[in-house]
């Protein structure tokens, strides 16, 4: 069935309040990912210019969590007092990296000074040592010691992310099913559709409307000849691999009233089986019961483990009450499952700034990621044309482009 807004709850979030603050500490990175956004031009900040910007998320954004990003965080040499200044603030500290310098002593001492979890992101289009040439179900092997690692310690949330390319799209599936085979120890999985632009077919202008190099950033490839990949896309090729997975909330576009820029979901089942997903009912209970109690949205739950009373929200929520009405027909089967532990893990797909033919971007609706620049709050996913020209870039086709294109239509 087609995604219709009207079946899911638009996630509450806002510029002002939004559960995510998105912190990078540094721009060095240990290993090139094809789909990165970022280039080494400053290095590691200083702590006291990072304590300075959690002050601003504390006052301008009213964060549950800080996703402490790059970069690579992991290999900035003040990470561990990062993390404990992030987890005095009152705010739950999550680290997004590739991994590559997770070892299980850093891993310990983060978990000490107050770390909430990782966002780890793994995908096949990384410059990953020893990982080249490898499907999305090779890595899966990759993402299981990670797994293994953070699990050993206990206590941490952990989410997986991929970027999708048109290449690897029809590779979703196996990622998902690794995650439901790790129901209980992975919180989450986010696939986040590949977007470039193409120096040679496209034309940028800075804000002043001189032509600009658009090759100096690092997310335009010269050249690009693949369909990219949307939200919807991904969503129908999981629902036909796992039925009973829906999506509950969603973020839309800043532009096109059409577009599903976040899709969020979450499954609910046991160490054994998946029984359904939550509904936009229950996101809604979810979100507005955390800012009741907690004063913030909710981004990442504090555990996975939710038990048999999110069943309780039956009555409300067409999506839990199947997910219910299944969970009982395994227990009249096999009455040992009654007391097994009920998780959520939750799906999120990100489909990422599609360009406009008036050379503005389509953008997330309240985006979440947005990160602080120069007093600002700024896209991330395009913050590098703030630091190489000072503002967006209007980007739009060449005019040869254009009327070889009028000329084949
Ligand atoms: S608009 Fe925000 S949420 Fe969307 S891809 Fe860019 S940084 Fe991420």
């Amino acid at each position: 069935m087609a995604l219709d807004k009207r079946d899911l709850y638009r996630l509450p979030w806002s510029m002002n309040d939004n559960p995510i603050a998105w912190l990078e500490i540094t721009d060095v990175c240990n290993i090139y990912c094809e789909g990165c956004y970022r280039q080494r031009m400053t290095g590691h900040k200083t702590l006291d210019e990072v304590k300075e910007e959690v002050a601003f998320f504390k006052q301008w954004r009213n964060p549950d969590n800080v996703s402490i990003a790059g970069g690579e965080p992991l290999i900035h040499p003040q990470i561990v007092d990062i993390v404990a200044h992030i987890a005095a603030s009152g705010i739950k500290p999550i680290i997004l990296t590739n991994a590559v310098a997770l070892k299980p002593e850093l891993l310990r001492e983060l978990k000490k000074a107050g770390l909430a979890g990782f966002t780890v992101h793994i995908d096949s289009h990384q410059n990953r040592p020893h990982w080249k040439d490898k499907t999305e179900a090779d890595l899966n092997e990759l993402r299981q010691q990670v797994t293994d690692m953070v699990a050993e310690v206990g206590g941490l949330y952990l989410v997986f992310n991929s970027t999708v390319y048109p290449s690897t799209f029809h590779e979703i599936p196996d990622v998902m099913r690794w995650g439901r085979q790790n129901f209980g120890r992975v919180h989450g999985l986010v696939f986040i559709t590949y977007r470039t632009a193409t120096s040679d077919t496209s034309v940028a202008t800075d804000s002043t409307d001189q032509k600009v190099d658009l090759t100096k950033l690092s997310y335009v490839k010269e050249h690009f000849d693949e369909k990219f990949v949307t939200s919807p896309e991904v969503y129908d090729l999981l629902k036909e691999a796992f039925p009973e997975f829906e999506a509950a909330g969603y973020l839309g576009g800043s532009i096109r009233h059409d577009s599903f820029k976040w899709l969020a979901g979450a499954q609910i089942g046991s160490r054994r089986q998946v029984f359904g997903s939550v509904g936009k009912q229950a996101m809604e209970v979810a979100q507005a019961g955390h800012h009741i109690l907690k004063g913030t949205y909710l981004a990442y739950l504090s555990q996975a483990q939710i038990g048999r009373k999110v069943f309780l929200l039956s009555p409300w929520d067409p999506a839990v009450r199947q997910a219910a009405k299944n969970w009982w027909h395994d227990v009249v089967r096999h009455p040992s499952h009654l007391f097994d532990g009920i998780y959520v893990q939750s799906v999120g797909v990100i489909q990422a700034p599609d360009l406009m033919p008036d050379g503005r971007a389509d953008m997330c609706d309240s985006c979440p990621d947005i990160t602080y620049f120069d007093g600002k709050l700024v896209n991330s996913c395009r913050l590098d044309e703030y630091r190489i020209f000072g503002g967006f870039l209007s980007v739009v086709e060449k005019p040869e482009v254009e009327t070889i294109a009028g000329r084949l239509n």
